[in-house]
């Protein structure tokens, strides 16, 4: 079993300054790619693409496909379909110039595509999107989609939607490819379900702030204290973690979903 690599390229203190940790982090995280063999999908907000353009361009250059996470990193619901659309082609139309290559590909912030953002799907396949990986189907406090199906889908937009690698254990599901539950979830378990997964595409996801053990506290942008706390502790193991997943993975997201024929098309109104 090999898990996809993405990344989730933002700024976790909102300020977004060009020479900002974050940036330091990602090209420590590019340097380890390449030693890890790994070529995988970022999912870069358009903001940090407008005040490092340099490392966008870098990240292209050493093959990873660069994927949009939208300009703002805003929950699609507070946008509104208008704002969104605005945001989404704002931050492509940015990323496109930057990258020199097309994106097809699109993250919700916070997985924020759900029940209550219909209109979504429809905008994303107008500005030219070809999949999204926006959807968390599970229950979540913050933006879950639960009836959402955990395989791949059609929206009938014709957007492919690559779900976020759920596991269901009784009443819970677990999002455990990615962020905290990979980083404190025992690896062995993590790896015994992901070899169990099926129907599934299985791929890990994380932010620059997963691999910095050595920040000092930082409050998260939009985040409580208990969470920040829990977003800052164990960092350490998250580099051995990914890597034991996705060590020698050279498929991105984009390729993933152009061989995805069959899908069966899926949208709340039809399940
Ligand atoms: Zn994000």
């Amino acid at each position: 079993m090999t898990a996809a690599f993405t990344l989730d390229l933002e700024d976790h203190t909102g300020a977004y300054a060009p020479r900002g940790r974050h940036i330091d982090v990602a090209r420590r995280i590019l340097d380890w790619c390449d030693a890890q063999d790994i070529r995988g999908t970022v999912f870069v907000v358009g903001r940090l693409a407008a005040s490092a353009p340099e490392l966008v361009r870098e990240l292209a250059a050493r093959g990873h496909e660069v994927a949009c996470h939208s300009w703002s990193h805003e929950p699609l619901g507070q946008l509104g379909p208008e704002g969104f659309r605005a945001d989404t082609l704002r931050a492509k139309a940015l990323l496109e110039d930057v990258a020199q290559h097309r994106v097809v590909g699109y993250r919700a912030p916070i997985f924020s595509l759900t029940r209550a953002t219909p209109w979504a799907p429809d905008v994303l396949r107008e500005a030219g999107f070809e999949y999204s990986s926006s959807v968390m189907p599970a229950p979540n406090p913050l933006h879950g989609f639960p009836e959402a199906p955990a395989h791949p889908f059609r929206w009938p937009s014709g957007l492919v939607e690559l779900p976020c690698p759920v596991r269901r254990i009784g009443p819970l599901t677990v999002p455990y490819l990615g962020g905290v539950y990979l980083r404190y979830l025992p690896l062995r378990l993590v790896e015994r379900w992901a070899s169990r997964a099926d129907g599934t595409v299985l791929w890990t996801y994380c932010h620059p702030y997963d691999f910095d053990a050595d920040e000092p506290y930082t409050r998260i942008a939009g985040a409580s204290t208990p969470t920040s706390v829990l977003l800052w502790l164990n960092r350490r193991g998250t580099w051995g973690r990914v890597g034991a997943l996705a060590a020698g993975s050279r498929v991105t997201m984009a390729e993933v979903a152009s061989r995805m024929q069959d899908l069966t098309t899926w949208s709340p109104s039809i399940s």
